[in-house]
């Protein structure tokens, strides 16, 4: 199997070196960088196959970075992990959206790191496995192989977790599905019961796939549980 290349960028040498060894150990390539703007630089010779971004950076930020590698087509559907040393960037990288598949808030372990980006890659080979699967339901269209989402024939822009989310939500429709149950399926890990991650995920999915996502019809709430994508919608 050939090694998977992962390339990181983060100014705090100490760290660099954490995150570079341990991969190193787990049988991964990696490149390191010290700025936003080398990475880039790199990424127009050639390509990882996923990135490991750290937010506060001399110039060009984490989020920026991330923003960029979402625009361009080569980078798009690389996964990205962020590293976020505060809640308020935590917050941030949900908020703002910026289509990064997973984040890790500083400090963090080397075993949190590790069953991150194995989680990461982990997915990302059951999803090549499914190939031209189509799923459909009402008018809500997902394309398996070619990730991708339409309500009719309008695409809808979705990061990877939300894809992941809403797949898993259609097809056990009509089934309750815990925020637990969720966060293991979608994020692979155990967040430490940070739950509020699902919540924030189906809040993004409803405003892009409900009529009125204040009242919504596919995506019910289950007080106390979780969601239940609703198999008899009537709208
Ligand atoms: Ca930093």
């Amino acid at each position: 199997m050939s090694k998977e290349l992962i390339y990181t960028v983060e100014d705090e040498i100490h760290i660099q070196q954490l995150i570079k060894y341990n991969l190193e150990s787990g049988g991964y390539r990696v490149l390191t960088f010290e700025s936003g703007e080398s990475l880039l630089n790199e990424c127009k010779n050639s390509i990882p196959d996923l990135f490991i971004l750290d937010i506060m950076l001399p110039g060009m930020d984490g989020l920026e970075v991330c923003r960029q590698l979402r625009e361009n087509a080569r980078t798009r559907n690389i996964p990205i992990i962020m590293l976020t040393a505060k809640s308020e960037e935590f917050d941030k990288v949900l908020g703002l959206e910026l289509g990064a598949d997973d984040y890790i808030t500083k400090p963090f372990s080397v075993r949190e790191l590790m069953a991150r980006v194995k989680a990461i890659f982990r997915r990302v080979n059951t999803a090549t496995a499914v190939e031209s699967e189509i799923i459909k339901f009402d008018d809500i269209t997902i394309d398996c192989s070619r990730r991708e989402v339409y309500k009719g024939d309008k695409l809808i822009e979705m990061p990877l977790k939300e894809f992941e989310l809403l797949k898993l939500l259609i097809l056990n429709k009509g089934k309750v599905l815990s925020r637990e149950m969720l966060l293991e399926k979608i994020w692979g890990f155990d967040y430490y019961g940070e739950t509020r991650t699902v919540d924030v995920h189906i809040r993004y999915l409803r405003q892009k796939i409900e009529e009125d996502d204040g009242n919504p019809a596919y995506i019910e709430t289950i007080r106390g549980i979780g969601y239940k994508f609703n198999d008899k919608i009537s709208k």
